[in-house]
């Protein structure tokens, strides 16, 4: 499960969960990116560590990875993958994300290795279009292996929770409790105390 997750929210959470059960997964690795490029606010890769940290230590079946954390240079998802796909070689290993990102795969570094290791699933709101069949016109390789799966959820978002945060509104019921407390006492994102 790769993402900034600047921050985690209940969205990515049931995300997780609804892929666990409709790809039989047997546990999700939840992977922080390491600090990209990014526009707008973003919090230090730490602090996203321990916030999918808070979010996610309770669930038996999710895990979090360090590894694109504290690789250096650019967060590539090939390389990630490579990494997993070689520790367990006979598991069937899937790339979760959003399905703009997935959208935007064929411009990514080595895009078509990320399909020697892994199938993708592209999460997204319902309703939102993917064309799977651009990704797949640009990259021969994901051929039948892009899957698409609705998360009424994400109607929940990082961007609005970061925006209510610094008008001052609240983010009750969007993220963890001790997500969101974690959020004020760090005064992440313009949040107050
Ligand atoms: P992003 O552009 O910040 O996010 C794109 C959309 O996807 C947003 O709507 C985002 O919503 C949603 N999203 C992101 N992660 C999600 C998840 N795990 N589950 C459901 N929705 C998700 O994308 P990003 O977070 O920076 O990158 C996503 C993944 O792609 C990361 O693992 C990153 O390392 C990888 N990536 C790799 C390359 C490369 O290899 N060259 C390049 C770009 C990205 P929220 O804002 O609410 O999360």
């Amino acid at each position: 499960m790769g993402g900034t997750f600047n921050p985690i929210h209940y969205g990515h959470l049931v995300a997780a969960e609804v892929a666990r059960d409709a790809f039989e997964l047997e546990r999700v690795i939840f992977v922080p990116a390491g600090q990209p490029p990014h526009k707008g606010v973003i919090a230090d890769a730490q602090h996203r560590y321990l916030m999918a940290f808070l979010a996610t230590a309770a669930n038996p079946w999710f895990e979090l990875s360090r590894m694109e954390m504290d690789r250096p240079g650019p967060s590539f998802t090939s390389e990630t993958l490579a990494h997993f796909h070689a520790q367990e070689p006979e598991a069937l290993w899937y790339f979760i994300t959003g399905a703009d990102a997935v959208m935007d795969m064929p411009r990514w570094h080595a895009a078509e290795d990320i399909f020697q290791h892994a199938e993708v699933i592209a999460a997204s709101r319902p309703g939102y279009a993917v064309r799977i069949e651009q990704v797949t016109a640009a990259l021969p390789a994901a051929a039948g292996r892009v899957h698409h799966l609705e998360v009424p959820a994400l109607a929940i978002s990082s961007s609005a929770i970061r925006e209510r945060l610094a008008r001052g509104w609240s983010v009750r019921y969007l993220l963890p409790d001790a997500v969101m407390q974690y959020i004020r006492k760090n005064r992440l994102y313009g949040a107050g105390p």
